[in-house]
């Protein structure tokens, strides 16, 4: 029969006990053994609810106290020298060090690098790989987690990340050198776990190589060949899984793999199916995966269902059913959902419903439709009150957008003359300060947040309260000097959500958690319908904060892609339209700043990196569609009207251009961390407008001094003129407390001053 079965469930729990379980933990308010029992409750109880929908392999090793990737460090050895675990297994809180810095025992480490899987929202941590890195097997969790899930009688698959995956994950420290030297040695590591499963009753186990989707170096390649040569050699039966993008190039490459199966995300490509058919060996088992693993739509049963039931009859048990990708990124349960309308809910499909989707599908392709009518039945009558819905749609804005055209993307005039007005109109010195948005969300704010959503207090009483903290936060910038002041977010839980929660076409879950990293989770938004603005959603607070100063306060926006990239996206029309749509709303709310005489009006991306696509090919058509939506979005204002972008956490160099093609007056990065390495893209790329290079690293409680600070400038200034220069933090500042941020930002004005002066004395020498 054919077998069902999924690459990985989401580890944080329906009530986000994971996150809760470890907070605990780090707070020493717990011992180890608590947090081992009741890791052991989660796991069991994610299981048994796949079970409970019918799936017949159930993915162990998916578990994870932090992070999968970490998990395969800890597993092969890959330890930095910092953490002091020669030899030994690695413990617990050696493992929370290495992801947070500090555990409740032991002493704080420099954590490791942490950065997006894929092109997702999920972090990884990055594996740091030194010249003769050694391996070993470290970390017993994945033996014991078959084993306690053989005992508990399920048919167990373990999922494991493949070596070449793992080492394109990771950085090499210290000296620079190829990393794929290092495969030769951790091949044998690789080969002593698979022989310790193939000893316990598996069958299978899923080595997942998402690398296999990207565009490969031949070295790459090559590398593949020779490392799964090796494994063919065990008694399990390896399963390759890759995902999030068609494997299309590299499906040769996979093809040529002595592994008994392959994993394909179709979602991703649907038109590959027939290439991957002609070729398809007799020997292999192909796992489609053809429910999306990464949104949360209900599948359309009758469509999968004709596309599957050509691939059965050729296939026959060779064809396995999956999610395209590990449900880690998707919400766990669309039934926790009380508020969310029934029509809406019938649209939704979260993980547990995804498994659901698989079973039926199984049960039409081996019993035949008739066995599963009502599913179809019901399947086919929420697409077509999804396609008709008038919630979906609204006319006078697609008219509007119909009317956007290119002058609409483009400022009345170049850069260099726009700065001239500009210089007029707000008067800065030379290496201006700012921040990023975002001031310390102090307890007591939340409190409020939290009292004015559940009724608890009054709009009037709430609005009065914000003021305050505007007032405050006004106040302070004041008194530690800064040239560009900013109005401190207060009223934001989440820089999407309050956009999405002004504008149509969003819906919110109360339980729709996702894992972001740790016991990091977010709840994105879902956008079903249309996305217009009804009034203006910042202006007021904007307001209120420049009437309390004479320094420009700078309006503060989420741009167009960032809300797209942190939504679940419908996925009835391309992303770019849904964009465009985002696009066209920001505009009218940049156009009522700039009326309210906001002068600086800032639009972050930070995830304009993250939507990047993982094929080359695709990146043009991605980045055209993605700058013009910032454009549209900051473009409508007069020359005299800065516009500002922010960016972090990301690799830029590969977008610089994308970057300059934004034609935003000045950009704040991330680059503290990287020792300015990220200015070397933009001095390369002659970057001609302003940039505002993080000084002040916001992840850490470390309180920088000025003198650090002085020296990352003049590093800044050996790629970027002084001129083109600002001086500001990495990033917002909402997760730091009052006392180190006055810190670090008097240092930083500090900073600003003393270099003012030097550039002066060079000036008049
Ligand atoms: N303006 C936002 C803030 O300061 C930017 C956050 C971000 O880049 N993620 O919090
Ligand atoms: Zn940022």
């Amino acid at each position: 029969m054919t077998t069902t079965h999924n690459l990985g469930f989401p580890r944080i729990g329906k009530k986000r006990q994971l996150k809760f379980l470890l907070e605990r933990y780090w707070s020493g308010e717990i011992e180890q053994a608590q947090l081992e029992e009741e890791g052991q409750q989660i796991r069991q109880e994610n299981w048994q609810c796949q079970v409970d929908t019918g799936l017949d392999l159930i993915s162990v090793n998916d578990f994870s106290w932090y992070d999968q990737v970490l998990d395969m460090s800890a597993l092969l050895g890959v330890i930095p020298e910092r953490f002091g675990q020669t030899g030994a297994d690695i413990d617990i809180d050696t493992y929370f060090r290495m992801a947070r810095g500090e555990a409740p025992t032991g002493q704080s480490v420099a954590a490791c690098e942490m950065t997006k899987w894929f092109d997702t929202n999920y972090h990884y941590i990055v594996p740091e790989f030194s010249q003769g890195q050694e391996f070993r097997i470290a970390y017993n969790k994945i033996f014991e987690e078959i084993e306690s899930a053989l005992d508990a009688g399920y048919r167990v698959k373990p999922v494991l990340i493949g070596p070449l995956t793992y080492l394109w994950l990771g950085k090499t420290k210290g000296h620079n050198f190829n990393k794929l030297s290092l495969l030769e040695d951790l091949i044998p590591v690789y080969e002593e776990i698979l022989k310790r499963i193939s000893n316990r009753n598996v069958e299978w186990i899923q080595i997942d190589e998402p690398v296999l989707a990207l565009d490969l170096p031949d070295e790459w390649k090559q590398a593949f060949r020779v490392c799964y040569d090796r494994f063919s050699k065990t008694n399990l039966k390896i399963l390759l899984a890759s995902y999030f993008s068609p494997l299309i190039d590299n499906l040769p490459l996979a093809l040529s793999l002595p592994v008994d199966g392959i994993h394909i995300d179709l979602i991703s490509n649907t038109a590959q199916l027939d290439g991957i058919l002609s070729q398809w060996p007799d020997d292999k088992v192909l796992s489609l995966g053809i429910i999306d693993g990464r949104n949360i739509w209900s599948a359309d049963l009758d469509r999968v269902l004709s596309l599957l039931e050509p691939v059965h009859e050729q296939l026959g048990e060779q064809l396995w059913l999956a999610p395209s990708c590990s449900l880690l990124h998707c919400p766990i349960d669309v039934n926790l959902e009380t508020c969310i309308d029934a029509e809406l809910k019938s649209w939704f499909a979260f993980a547990v419903q995804k498994l659901d989707e698989i079973s039926v599908l199984r049960r039409g392709l081996v019993q035949g439709r008739r066995v599963i009518s009502r599913s179809l039945r019901e399947s086919m009558a929420s697409q077509t009150t999804r396609k008709q819905s008038k919630r979906n749609c609204n006319q006078s804005l697609r008219q509007r957008l119909s009317k956007v055209d290119n002058t609409m993307l483009e400022r009345q005039s170049s850069f260099a003359e726009r700065i001239v007005s500009q210089q007029e109109n707000l008067n800065l010195p030379l290496y201006p300060t700012t921040t990023i948005g975002s001031f310390p969300q102090t307890r007591q704010i939340r409190q409020l947040r939290k009292q004015y959503k559940n009724g608890g207090i009054t709009k009037s009483h709430y609005e009065t309260q914000i003021r305050k903290e505007i007032k405050e936060t006004i106040r302070k910038q004041e008194e530690l000097g800064l040239d560009v002041l900013v109005h401190g977010e207060a009223e934001r839980n989440d820089m999407v959500e309050y956009f999405g929660e002004q504008l149509s076409g969003f819906a919110f879950t109360e339980s729709g958690w996702v894992q972001s990293y740790g016991s990091r989770c977010v709840k994105p938004p879902i956008i079903y319908g249309d996305v217009s603005r009804d009034k203006a959603m910042t202006v007021e607070w904007s307001k209120y904060a420049q009437s309390l100063t004479d320094k420009p306060v700078k309006g503060m926006l989420t741009g167009p892609v960032t809300i797209l990239q942190w939504s679940f996206v419908r996925d009835d029309q391309p992303r770019a339209i849904t964009c465009k749509q985002i696009a066209l709303a920001l505009r009218d709310e940049v156009s009522d700043l700039e009326k309210a005489g906001i002068k600086i009006i800032q639009i972050d991306e930070p995830a304009l990196r993250e939507g990047l696509p993982l094929k080359k090919i695709e990146w043009q058509y991605y980045l055209g569609w993605a700058v013009d939506a910032f454009k549209l979005t900051s473009s409508g204002v007069d020359d005299g009207t800065q516009i500002h972008t922010h960016m972090c956490y990301a690799e830029f160099n590969d977008i610089i251009e994308a970057i300059a093609n934004l034609d935003a007056d000045v950009i704040t990065i991330e680059t503290s961390r990287s020792n300015m390495e990220l200015l070397d893209a933009f001095h390369e790329y002659n970057y001609p407008n302003q940039i505002g290079p993080g000084v002040y690293d916001i992840h850490s409680p470390r309180v920088i001094e000025t003198p650090e600070m002085i020296r990352l400038i003049q590093k800044a200034q050996e790629s970027i003129a002084a001129e083109q220069l600002w001086v500001n933090p990495d990033c917002g500042l909402k997760t730091r407390g009052w006392p180190e941020v006055e810190s670090c930002l008097t240092n930083m004005v500090q900073a600003a001053i003393a270099l003012r002066k030097e550039a002066q004395t060079s000036f008049a020498a």
